[in-house]
């Protein structure tokens, strides 16, 4: 199959969509899950597609899943698939998960008959931009009729070589909160900064204190990612603004921890205004939560994987990463695992991270890919008949 999941993968290269407008994508996938012989899940929302296959004897439901959008980044790579829809690009490789899924739909229909159960393949919008497409997806029903008892992912890495997989058992993907400080003091004249708050300095004692929270209020044990990611505050040369506003990311993996630095933000905020006279409000907008991989469908994703590539190519002790993935919402359903597939080669000067306006994958990632996807949905049902 590497031929046509090359040139799937391509034309949805060549096309790519960003979060919530993924429709001419949405429309090509349901055309050909139709042609397969899919039935359409009721009640999801398009561009989303939701397919289910019946095998031919009863069992439990696994679900696959693949998001389908793309990110606002203007594509680099001189390469004769290069992203047609200026300004958008397939930098986070939805295009490779929405090929190799559609593969593995391919090869999972050839097989229905000896399924034992159904499988359901999730091709989910808007993974980039929150509030995501995995939340209203689960809010629709995609994880009951039928009850899915089981949910595999995988993402793309150039961190990992061709050929292998990567995963983390437990913590893999952080929760991902945002929020906004602002400082509020009396503005003035910056030669006379004895008569006013000068809330510039407020603020920057503010951004050095922050830093005390992971490295002397939190356990080493306890992960966290605080960055305060812009700053704004005054407009002119010779004036104390009367505010600044701070822009940042909170990244934990539980809600202890999460509520324990927010407490210490609200400590370090209340006593640096207090002894400057100033004032502060700080809002947080929760994100995505943190994907949990579970150690059970990490084991048997690892045997799984093994089966096709032999042993020594699966490395189960990846380290948890503090980006986020709203897979973690399906996981709050049923057990399962997000696995990151390898597709870098250095050799071939494949190495730009996702995100990247070089970011390119080896494709031979694909079949392997494909076949990792539909040995996860047979295997499951076969070890759980
Ligand atoms: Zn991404
Ligand atoms: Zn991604």
């Amino acid at each position: 199959m590497r031929e046509s999941l090359v040139e799937q993968r391509r034309e949805l290269h060549m096309h790519p969509e960003l979060s919530f407008e993924e429709w001419e994508t949405g429309k090509k996938i349901r055309e050909q899950l139709l042609t397969l012989g899919y039935e359409l899940q009721e009640g999801i929302p398009a561009p989303n597609c939701v397919a289910i296959l019946r095998g031919g004897k009863p069992g439990k439901t696994v679900a696959l899943r693949a998001d389908i959008d793309a990110l606002p980044i203007t594509e680099e790579n001189d390469v004769p698939y290069r992203s047609q829809n200026e300004g958008v690009m397939h930098a986070c490789g939805h295009d490779a998960h929405t090929a190799m899924l559609l593969g593995a739909a391919k090869l999972l229909a050839d097989h229905r008959d000896c399924l034992d159960g159904n499988v359901k393949l999730i091709f989910q919008q808007a993974e980039e931009l929150i509030p995501g497409g995995a939340k209203p997806l689960t809010e629709a029903g995609v994880m009951e009729n039928p009850h899915v008892d089981a949910i595999f992912t995988q993402h793309v890495q150039a961190f990992v070589p061709v050929g292998s997989f990567s995963v983390s058992i437990g913590p893999a993907m952080a929760a991902t909160d945002t929020f906004k400080i602002h400082i509020r003091g009396k503005g003035g004249h910056g030669g006379h900064y004895h008569a006013a708050t000068d809330i510039i300095v407020v603020a920057a004692q503010v951004i050095s204190a922050l830093q005390i929270i992971s490295s002397r209020k939190l356990s080493p044990f306890r992960p966290i990612a605080l960055s305060i990611c812009n700053v704004h505050g005054g407009t002119t040369d010779n004036v104390l603004p009367d505010e600044v506003v701070l822009g940042g990311t909170l990244r934990t993996y539980d809600t202890k921890t999460r509520t324990h630095v927010l407490d210490e933000m609200h400590s370090i905020l209340g006593h640096i205004t207090a002894m400057h006279g100033a004032s502060y409000t700080l809002d947080l907008h929760c994100g995505y939560p943190a994907v949990i991989n579970d150690a059970d469908a990490v084991a048997f994703g690892k045997r799984i994987a093994e089966k096709l590539i032999g042993e020594g190519h699966f490395n189960d002790h990846e380290d948890p990463s503090m980006g986020g993935e709203d897979f973690a919402y399906y996981l709050a359903y049923a057990p399962g695992a997000m696995f990151n597939i390898g597709i870098g080669n250095a050799a071939r000067g494949i190495t730009a991270s996702i995100h990247n306006s070089r970011f390119d994958i080896d494709e031979d990632c694909l079949p392997l890919g494909t076949a990792f996807l539909a040995s996860l949905a047979y295997g499951y049902l076969k070890e759980n008949a």
